[in-house]
């Protein structure tokens, strides 16, 4: 009996070991572990008026990322997208979101279980409309991109509810 009870065990404590290996967020934090050396660095950190986050944005883009606007669920032209690559920030170009952690939510907007890098976000408490919601915020430039709530899919549990014009896709 010994002789089987072992191996099992070995088994088993092997498998898990494999599980926790093949983890989707690697200890970096970074999901996918694309390289995003080429890409703006949050401490270098993005300022502007309103006047001339005006001037570059798109008037539904300022909406949302500089007036916390929300735009109307299932239009969005990131929504539906299924192709490999980063979601950066429309504003300053801050990678935010890999494909491989977007999923289908249901909800009309473009859904992820976790940011590309942790401190590529910032989360803040919004009690605007009567709810007690978390604000999800580039960290770079302090647009505001959607709310975080957790009834998400695992690994992590959470939805990150973004608009589709707080950001821009690049393909991998
Ligand atoms: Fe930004």
């Amino acid at each position: 009996m010994r002789h089987f009870v072992t191996p099992a065990i070995l088994l088993l404590c092997t498998l898990t070991a494999c599980a926790q290996q093949s983890s989707p967020i690697p200890t970096d934090g970074n999901p996918t572990h694309y390289d995003l050396s080429t890409y703006p660095k949050v401490r270098d950190k993005i300022s502007k008026t309103n006047a001339e986050w005006r001037a570059i944005l798109p008037p539904e883009a300022y909406d949302v990322l500089r007036a916390a606007g929300t735009e109307e669920p299932f239009t969005g032209p990131l929504l539906n997208n299924h192709e490999q690559g980063i979601y950066v920030c429309a504003a300053c170009g801050n990678p935010l979101f890999s494909s491989a952690t977007k999923f289908e939510s249901g909800t009309g907007w473009p859904s992820f279980w976790a940011p590309i890098e942790p401190d590529r976000i910032i989360q803040r408490t919004d009690n605007t409309f009567g709810m007690e919601r978390t604000e999800v915020l580039c960290a770079r430039c302090g647009s505001h991109l959607g709310h975080v709530f957790d009834d998400g899919p695992k690994p992590t549990g959470l939805r990150y509810c973004m608009n589709s014009v707080a950001l821009r896709f690049e393909r991998k």
